[in-house]
């Protein structure tokens, strides 16, 4: 059994191809610009059986994978933070491995333990969000320190299983070009880092901050402008093959 927030089907932004989106309920960052806060907190969603998934799995199949695995769809997992509910996920995905569906975990990779790396290790392709390259920063904008997420990558690699990263734009938070470039020139080196994704900030979540009754600390920040995005898409294009901004 699992604590769900919602489902997607026919999903096309978390991964390859069409996919069924499973967003996990709990989280253990407090992300300055999460714009589904409601997944924060392990009280809320409701909880699915296995065999509920599976089952929407099953239904959406002849959408995925077109004869290529690796590009095609699948299941997604994402949040929240997929790491909240380590032992049950870890279940399911022994299944749905099993069922032969292709498996991305959209995670912040913030955990240190050998459960998680398990998790890690039952993904096909790890969707890795790093916040921010600079510890401090990190720290300002998520309330945790990135080290953990830095291990993971590392550990990613060198299990030799691809991985992609996503990068939050945020004008003013995450956008200093000093440490993009250090950003850049770290992630130049892992073989396995498949593309990095820029997510340009929105504000489409600002208003579920006001229905919860929680201070938005991004009150002011506007989206980036075509010209910002460019700009930080050419830092990360001198050290990386495949960057691609997401709209
Ligand atoms: S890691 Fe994701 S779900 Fe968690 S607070 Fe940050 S943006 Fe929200």
């Amino acid at each position: 059994m699992l604590k769900v927030h919602s489902i997607e089907t026919f999903g096309t932004h978390e991964g390859p191809g069409i996919r069924l989106v499973v967003f996990l309920q709990g989280c253990n960052f407090n992300c300055a610009y999460c714009h589904n806060p409601d997944t924060i907190s392990l009280k809320g969603g409701k909880d699915m059986k296995f065999s509920e998934i599976l089952d929407l799995l099953e239904a959406q199949k002849s959408y995925f994978t077109n004869g290529d695995f690796e590009n095609g769809g699948g299941l997604t997992i994402s949040g929240g933070e997929p790491g909240m509910q380590l032992s049950e996920l870890q279940k399911l995905l022994k299944q749905v491995k099993r069922r032969g569906f292709h498996i991305a975990l959209d995670t912040n990779a913030s955990f240190n333990t050998t459960a998680y790396k398990k998790l890690l290790d039952l993904s096909d392709l790890a969707l890795i969000d790093l916040k921010h390259f600079n510890d401090a920063h990190h720290l300002g904008l998520t309330g945790r320190s990135n080290v953990n997420v830095l291990n993971s990558i590392e550990y990613r690699n060198n299990s030799k299983k691809p991985f992609w990263i996503r990068y939050v734009l945020v004008p003013g938070w995450t956008d200093q070009v000093e440490y993009l470039e250090k950003m850049g020139k770290y992630l130049k080196k892992f073989k396995y880092l498949k593309r990095l994704e820029i997510l340009p900030y929105h504000t489409l979540g600002a208003h579920k901050y006001k229905e919860l009754n929680l201070n938005y600390r991004l009150q002011n920040v506007k989206p980036p402008t075509t010209a910002q995005i460019k700009k930080i898409k050419n830092i990360f294009d001198k050290y990386l093959k495949n960057v691609i901004v997401r709209q």
